[in-house]
């Protein structure tokens, strides 16, 4: 047994100048020293040895233990430090570890493919604070104090005079006062009402549109709106307008698009009617023309406003508008 020591002392140092890189190592370190390793299993059977043996190949078979151990870390350490090409502690040919690529949220792609049809149609786009006063969120577009209109609008109150925009229309007015017509815009962004169910958020985006200059008819905002939703959908999506009533806005008509999902033949998205209420327009009141000093006996126009969101879900049949702002990676990497 004496000699089987000698033997293993041997062929380990062999062994272990024999290896080519730190793999090597790790397994001959294993084979050796490890649970089941030649050593362990030797030092284990030392209790089958007569007694008079026991203490000397103890004590010699530890002594090489420590000498295998140290030769194993020198090797280790020599692998580490070289580098060398041999060494396949890095395995090339792996194929690589790719960072996840960073791509644009629904509600984005959605804004940009709208701002772009309206874009096509000759609009620019435009865009103004989040952050508004009274007067432009609702005194300069015809909701005067005490309007009851104002409480179609579940509004966020900075202060008495300053709120987070319920809509994107203050835009309409800071637009006007600054350029003579015509003004053709469309301004996308960010609005706030206090309202959360399954079909609306305290935050969502809205794209508002404008246009004003000489001999514009409510034709016009028909063949806009038109063209938008069979781009935004395609053409067999039919609409209808709908009289309304919006303060900045005379007249008014909503707008229904003929229900995605079923076609016009009823089902639980457009509550069995055949139709999806898109979006509220009309011809601009004359009222905002006298509040930023253009001459309404000359000038027409229309405007129109509708939620981003909701052009998204009807888009990709989505029932629950939080989804898209809960954040889950599963539901975002769908689009
Ligand atoms: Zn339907």
């Amino acid at each position: 047994m004496e000699n089987n020591l000698d033997q293993i002392h041997q062929n380990g140092l062999a062994e272990i100048e024999a290896t080519e890189n730190s793999n090597d190592i790790q397994d001959l370190a294993v084979r050796y020293l490890g649970r089941k390793g030649i050593l362990t299993q030797y030092l284990r059977n030392i209790s089958k040895l007569p007694a008079e043996q026991r203490p000397a190949a103890g004590k010699k078979a530890n002594e090489i233990k420590t000498i295998l151990d140290k030769a194993f870390k020198r090797a280790a350490e020599k692998f580490a430090s070289a580098g060398s090409a041999k060494d396949d502690g890095i395995d090339v040919s792996l194929p690589g570890r790719a960072a996840p690529a960073g791509y644009l949220h629904p509600i984005t792609q959605i804004n940009n493919q709208m701002c772009d049809i309206f874009s096509s149609l000759g609009f620019d786009i435009a865009e103004g604070p989040e952050v508004e006063s009274d007067y432009y969120n609702f005194e300069a577009l015809n909701f005067p104090k005490d309007h009851p209109a104002r409480d179609m609008q579940d509004t966020f109150f900075v202060s008495e005079d300053v709120v987070l925009r319920t809509h994107t229309s203050p835009l309409q007015i800071r637009i006007m006062e600054k350029h003579p017509p015509p003004v053709r815009i469309v301004c996308p962004g960010k609005v706030y009402r206090c309202d959360s169910d399954l079909t609306h958020t305290p935050m969502f985006h809205q794209v508002e549109g404008l246009l004003v200059d000489e001999n514009i008819s409510f034709g016009d905002l028909k063949g806009v709106l038109t063209t938008f939703v069979h781009q935004m959908f395609d053409e067999q999506t039919s609409l209808r307008f709908r009289p309304s009533f919006f303060p900045f806005t005379e007249p008014s008509a909503e707008v229904d698009i003929l229900c995605v999902m079923c076609r016009g033949k009823g089902c639980r998205v457009c509550s069995h009617t055949g139709w999806i209420e898109i979006l509220g327009s009309g011809m601009v009141h004359p009222a905002l023309y006298e509040n930023v000093g253009y001459d309404a006996d000359r000038y027409t126009g229309f405007a129109f406003g509708m939620g981003v969101e909701r052009i998204a879900m009807l888009k990709y049949g989505i029932d629950d508008i939080r989804k898209f702002f809960d954040n889950d990676m599963r539901f975002l990497e769908q689009f």
